[in-house]
């Protein structure tokens, strides 16, 4: 277990979708008890927005709109985070396939980038935090005092997030969730503004055919050895 000292801290961890960044940065955050902020729900929830006005979420035009008028309450705590969308509780509703894929193509649009990094550094100043994303250790938090970026194959990840799907009881398919995957990663990786990749600085940790607890202790280790040099 890892004690947190006076200087507030601000851990980056990146990677692809199904990597374990968010099960993991969870827990880690909870032990910690730093605020874990989780941006890719902030993403989604401009998604689901988007979807909910019947728009395409490739609509550049549409989301622009849709953001003058968008109230999304992040309401973080150590561990755990609850996302609103206009008022509402959509923490859950945002997990779903149709919005996973609604979120990584208005997350390529730079104004809903623009609106969503400026609520993640809010969300991090003057607090230890744990914020997973894409793009938290190369734009968000550039100088975050430790970077990880957490990757896997994408069958590994894509097992995972299937096995997540069926656990909570929504209807998938293997193929479909491991094309979804691929799609996102794609999009995710080759956009113009902020797109997926590890920082320079970043430690990358590939946790394919891990076990979570076992990465989840690989990653502990891997940040008290860090904190070691910036507390
Ligand atoms: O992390 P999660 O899978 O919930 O993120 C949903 C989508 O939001 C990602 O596929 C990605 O397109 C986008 N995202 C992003 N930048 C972040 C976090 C998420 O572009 N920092």
């Amino acid at each position: 277990m890892v004690n947190a000292m006076s200087k507030t801290v601000q851990i980056a961890i990146d990677g692809p979708a199904g990597a374990g960044k968010s099960t993991i940065s969870k827990l880690l955050a909870k032990e910690l008890g730093y605020v874990y902020i989780d941006t890719g729900a902030m993403y989604r929830a401009v998604g689901l927005k988007v979807l909910r006005c019947g728009y395409s979420s490739k609509d550049a035009e549409a989301a622009e709109q849709v953001l003058k008028t968008l109230d999304i309450d992040i309401r973080p705590s150590a561990g755990a985070q609850k996302v609103f969308l206009d008022g509402e509780d959509v923490s859950e509703l945002i997990r779903t396939p149709e919005v996973s894929i609604a979120a990584s193509d208005v997350s390529a649009i730079p104004a809903v980038r623009l609106a969503m990094v400026e609520l993640q550094r809010n969300l991090a100043a003057s607090r230890n935090v744990i914020m997973d994303g894409r793009d938290i250790g190369t734009y968000v938090l550039p100088n975050a005092d430790i970077k990880i970026f957490l990757t896997a194959s994408p069958e590994d990840r894509a097992l995972r997030r299937y096995r997540e799907l069926i656990e909570k009881n929504v209807k998938a398919d293997y193929d479909e969730v491991l094309n979804d995957m691929l799609y996102r990663d794609k999009n995710d990786s080759t956009r113009a503004m902020a797109p997926l990749c590890a920082a320079p600085d970043a430690d990358i940790i590939d946790t394919t055919g891990n076990a979570l607890e076992k990465s989840v202790e690989i990653l502990r280790e891997h940040i008290e050895t860090r904190l070691k040099n910036v507390l």
